[in-house]
C-alpha cells in the first residue's frame, strides 16, 4: 500500500495514465490554435477538438454541436444560470434550486437576488431528497429556471432527474443540473430525463483539470444564453477564449474510460463502499449514515461519529486523505452548509467524514481505513467524558451543565 491512502475522489481524481497519453501529442506536435483557419496546425487542433466534443454530447444523449467547452463545472453553472437569468429575463426572474447545491450553484444564484430576481430554494429531507410536489407547487408564471444537482458532492444523495425533467417540460421551464459528481459514474440521458442544461468537468472523472463542459440543448426546445464572458466569440459566441486542445482531448478520453468501465466500476465502488461503513457500524456505536442509503452516488460514503471532535478524528487518521464536514471551506468553522440543510445537529456535522472512493481504491485500502478510523474513534471516546457518561445510560439533554 502506498501512503497516505486517497479517499477523496469526491474533491477530485487522479488523471488516469491513458488519458494523459492521449493528450501529450497535443503539446508539442498538434499544437494549434483551433480557431486558426490559414492552416494545418489550426485545422488539426479543431478536428481533434470536435472529435472530443462529439464525444462528450453523445455520451450523455446529446450531440457535439450542444457542447460548449469551459474552464469547469464552476464557470459552466455559472454561465447556464447567470446565461439563462439574462437571456430570459423578459420572460421572469424567478430560479428554483436547493439549499444543498455546490456553491458554483448557490453563489450565482445569490448575486441573482442582489440584482431583483427571486430564487426558492426547495426544502430538503434528512436524507438530503426534495419534494417533487413542492418542486412543482414552486413553479409560477415568471419562473425560467430550476437547478437542481444530479448527485450531491458531500452526501451522495441523487436527484430524480427523470421525474424533475418531466414536472420543468410540462410547465415550460428550463431544467439546470450540476452533474459534476454523476457524469461517467451513474447512467444519464438528456433526452429522457429532458435535461436542458448540464454542467460537467474533467478532474472528477480522471481527466486533467481546468477544462469542463455545458451541454446546451438546441432544439425542443433551443435554449438560449446571454454570455458571461467576451472576446473572440468563440463556442458559438457563448464562451471566448482560446480552446485548452489537450484539456478538451483528455476530457474526452476521460469520459469514454469512464463511460466503458461505468458498470462494472459503479458495482465494485459500491462494495468498496458499503463493505467500509459494514466495518464501521459492526464495531462502532453512535454512529450516522449521511445522504440517503441507496439513492446515493456509487463511490461516496459520509458518515458522523458522535461523541468524537472533528478536528481530533482527523488527525487521529493523517494518513488518510479524506474531507470533513468542518473544514470544507477551510477558514470558517462553520460545519457544512449542507448537513446543516439536512437537519444534522453542530456536533455530529462538525464530527463528519466524506469517504470518497475511485478507480485506484483497493479493499486492502479500505480494509486498513476501517481498522484505523474504529482505533481512533474508540481512542477519542475513550478520553471523552461525554461519551462516558453516554455509556452510563445519562441522557445528556437532562445535565444541568451550569456550575453550582
Ligand atoms: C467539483 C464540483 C464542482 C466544481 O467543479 P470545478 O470543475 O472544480 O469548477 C461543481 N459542482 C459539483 C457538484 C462538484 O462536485
Amino acid at each position: 500500500m502506498k501512503f497516505p491512502i486517497y479517499l477523496d475522489y469526491n474533491a477530485t481524481a487522479p488523471t488516469d495514465p491513458r488519458v494523459v497519453e492521449a493528450m501529450m501529442p497535443y503539446f508539442t506536435q498538434t499544437y494549434g490554435n483551433a480557431a486558426s483557419r490559414n492552416h494545418q496546425f489550426g485545422w488539426e487542433a479543431e478536428q481533434a477538438v470536435e472529435k472530443a466534443r462529439d464525444l462528450l454530447g453523445e455520451t450523455i444523449g446529446g450531440g457535439g454541436r450542444e457542447i460548449v467547452l469551459t474552464s469547469g463545472a464552476t464557470e459552466s453553472n455559472n454561465l447556464a444560470i447567470l446565461g439563462a437569468a439574462d437571456f430570459y429575463k423578459e420572460k421572469g426572474r424567478h430560479i428554483i434550486t436547493s439549499p444543498i447545491e455546490h456553491k458554483a450553484v448557490i453563489d450565482p444564484c445569490q448575486a441573482l437576488e442582489q440584482r431583483g430576481y427571486d430564487v426558492t430554494f426547495l426544502d430538503v429531507d434528512d436524507d438530503g431528497c426534495i419534494s417533487l410536489e413542492q418542486l412543482e407547487k414552486s413553479i409560477r408564471p415568471d419562473t425560467i429556471l430550476v437547478s437542481l444537482m444530479a448527485g450531491n458532492n458531500e452526501i451522495g444523495t441523487l436527484n430524480p432527474l427523470e421525474e424533475i425533467g418531466k414536472i420543468t417540460r410540462k410547465h415550460g421551464v428550463l431544467f439546470h443540473t450540476d452533474a459534476t459528481q454523476a457524469v461517467g459514474k451513474i447512467p444519464l440521458d438528456v433526452e429522457q430525463m429532458n435535461i436542458d442544461l448540464l454542467s460537467f468537468t474533467a478532474h472528477k472523472m480522471y481527466g486533467p483539470k481546468g477544462v469542463g463542459a455545458l451541454y446546451v440543448r438546441r432544439k425542443r426546445p433551443r435554449v438560449r444564453l446571454s454570455p458571461i464572458m467576451f472576446g473572440g466569440g468563440h463556442e458559438r459566441g457563448m464562451r471566448s477564449g482560446t480552446l485548452n486542445v489537450p484539456g478538451i482531448v483528455g476530457f474526452a478520453k476521460a469520459l469514454e474510460l469512464c463511460r466503458d468501465e461505468m458498470e462494472s466500476e459503479a458495482e465494485r465502488q459500491t462494495a468498496l463502499r458499503e463493505r467500509l461503513h459494514q466495518r464501521l457500524q459492526a464495531e462502532l456505536d453512535h454512529i450516522k449514515l449521511n445522504g440517503h442509503p441507496t439513492q446515493r452516488l456509487p463511490n461516496n460514503l459520509n458518515v458522523s461519529f458522535g461523541y468524537v471532535e472533528g478536528e481530533s478524528l482527523i488527525m487521529g487518521i493523517s494518513d488518510i486523505a479524506v474531507s470533513s464536514g468542518s473544514a470544507c471551506t477551510s477558514a470558517s468553522l462553520e460545519p457544512s452548509y449542507v448537513l446543516r440543510a439536512l437537519g444534522v445537529g453542530d456536533d455530529l456535522a462538525h464530527s463528519s467524514i466524506r469517504f470518497g472512493v475511485g478507480r485506484f481504491t483497493t479493499e486492502e485500502e479500505i480494509d486498513y481505513t476501517a481498522d484505523k478510523m474504529i482505533f481512533a474513534v474508540k481512542r477519542l471516546r475513550d478520553m471523552s467524558p461525554l461519551y462516558e457518561m453516554v455509556q452510563e445510560g445519562i441522557d445528556l439533554s437532562t445535565v444541568n451543565w451550569t456550575p453550582h
